[in-house]
């Protein structure tokens, strides 16, 4: 390659580079790990305006914080979430977002709508009713969501609990008000970059 012509190559490239618009998602790191059950495909882009939050361990063995346990449990009660936070903060893609993932069940949203699963994406965290979610859940659950929100227009963050109250008890040990903070330290991330 000549050098004029390298540089008109190098200088579309940063062109391309600079106009590129600045996702939410820059900073979130996504392990693809697609499940085979517990999802519908769908061919068309669904409405998806909700984010379930849950919580889930493995009770077949003595870790009751395997993810290949809890996945284990989806595969036999043919459910899933469209992603999974190990204890460590690794988030895990279980469901592609366009797809309808079974994980919200009989619910119903602040505003009426009762089939949540089609327009909801569900995100599961590997704790126990008597554990707390880690901190490095927390923070790659905070950049996951404003990750989806930059792509959809999600109204609503909710527990399942909120949801489908009486029936469903998750995510235990919740704290909604850390949580809150983590997506505000988000946002004076986002702004500083
Ligand atoms: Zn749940």
């Amino acid at each position: 390659m000549k050098a004029s012509m390298f540089l008109v190559v190098f200088l579309l490239v940063c062109v391309a580079g600079a106009s590129a618009k600045p996702s939410g998602c820059d900073s979130v790191h996504i392990v693809s790990r697609l499940v085979s059950w517990g999802f519908k495909s769908v061919s068309h882009p669904r409405k998806i305006e909700a984010i379930i939050i849950h919580s889930s361990y493995n009770a077949t063995t003595a870790d009751s914080f395997s993810l290949k346990g809890v996945l284990q449990e989806y595969k036999d009660a043919g459910v899933s979430p469209h992603y999974i936070i190990d204890r460590a903060g690794k988030i895990y893609r279980l469901v592609p977002d366009g797809d309808i993932a079974y994980q919200a069940g009989r619910s119903r949203l602040p505003d009426g709508t009762t089939n949540v699963n089609a327009v909801s994406i569900g995100i599961e965290i590997i704790n126990t009713t008597k554990d707390s979610p880690t901190e490095a859940q927390y923070i790659s659950l905070a950049k996951l969501v404003r990750c989806l929100e930059s792509e959809y227009p999600i109204k609503f963050v909710l527990g399942h609990k909120d949801i489908a109250p009486g029936r469903k008890t998750d995510p235990w040990n919740f704290n909604w008000k850390k949580f809150r903070a983590l997506l505000d330290e988000q946002d004076r991330v986002g702004k500083q970059n």
